[in-house]
């Protein structure tokens, strides 16, 4: 039986941790004993951010991104996913390269010349942290490319949080169909569909930033960290760090809404002086403090 975020939180406050006094007789009788060797939920009064390494992505051709070789520092990608512990919640944003990748030779995983790379699994990275998939209320993806949906059916149990046009996108487009398998799952989950940028929490902390182009119903991640500051996980809205300096990208994305997206969200990192982080940046994912450590 799946026991909602609010129900541990609250049985957490009343002392149900191993070795705690037991519940009074009136409380819920079944209660799920957390796994062996997972640590108790962290317990956060503001927003605390994980980054995860989900893999890496071998890959040597820029000039899809309308870049050279010589422009870019590292042609290879990194794969971020990021867990938000909120004291209302706790939100998945992308699942990453598949879990089932895992010690697979390196020329089974090669997809459309992207070569994928996967040493540890994302569910044991949650473990770290002390965060079981029962315990996430949240899933959000930035989109539903593969290299972000490689483990969506294992948290299809949280409530998955989308845009209404990748949902559409997601189930129909010809293109997608050969990836479904990766996310099949979250055709039954509970959903919350919206059109638009959504205050996940109600607070203003975390914020999921409408940004459609690369997919249509692509979206970013905006948290308000209380040492941190502002930082926006960006998901494909940039891939190099150096398509936003040298202003390039995807010559199929010159006609959908990404300039327009990236335009917004310029603005918006300015009037909120937040940071940017581009997730498969390799430059950017290196410098930053990975799971279990945090930003809060
Ligand atoms: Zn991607």
């Amino acid at each position: 039986m799946r026991v909602s975020f609010r129900a541990c939180f609250l049985l957490l406050v009343l002392g149900c941790v191993p070795g705690a006094p037991a519940l009074a007789a009136d409380a819920p009788a079944a209660v799920p004993a957390r796994p062996p060797g997972i640590a108790p939920l962290p317990k956060v009064t503001s927003p605390r951010l994980y980054v995860i390494d989900c893999g890496t992505l071998t890959y040597n051709r820029p000039e899809d991104y309308q870049l050279t070789r010589e422009e870019v520092a590292d042609t290879n990608m990194a794969v971020p996913c990021y867990l938000v512990i909120h004291p209302r919640g706790i939100l998945l944003f992308d699942t990453g390269l598949s879990d089932r990748l895992v010690g697979r030779p390196l020329w089974e995983n090669v997809d459309g010349g992207y070569g994928q790379l996967r040493f540890t699994t994302l569910r044991g990275a949650l473990a770290d942290i002390g965060v079981t998939p029962a315990d996430i209320t949240y899933l959000a993806i930035s989109h539903s490319h593969w290299d972000h949906v490689g483990n969506a059916n294992d948290y299809a149990g949280s409530v998955w949080l989308t845009q209404k046009a990748e949902l559409d996108f997601m189930f129909s487009d010809k293109d997608q169909l050969p990836y479904i398998p990766l996310y099949a799952a979250l055709a039954h989950a509970r959903k919350e569909v919206f059109v638009g940028d959504h205050d996940v929490f109600g607070d203003g902390t975390v914020i999921l930033k409408f940004t459609p182009g690369h997919t249509p119903g692509h979206q970013a991640l905006y948290v308000k960290l209380a040492r941190t500051g502002g930082v926006v996980l960006s998901g494909d809205l940039w891939h190099y760090a150096e398509e936003r300096t040298l202003k390039r990208m995807p010559k199929e994305e010159e006609t959908t809404g990404t300039p327009a997206s990236r335009a917004s969200m310029e603005r918006f990192l300015e009037e909120k002086h937040a940071q940017l982080w581009i997730g498969h940046s390799t430059t950017v994912f290196r410098n930053l403090v990975k799971s279990p450590g945090w930003y809060d």
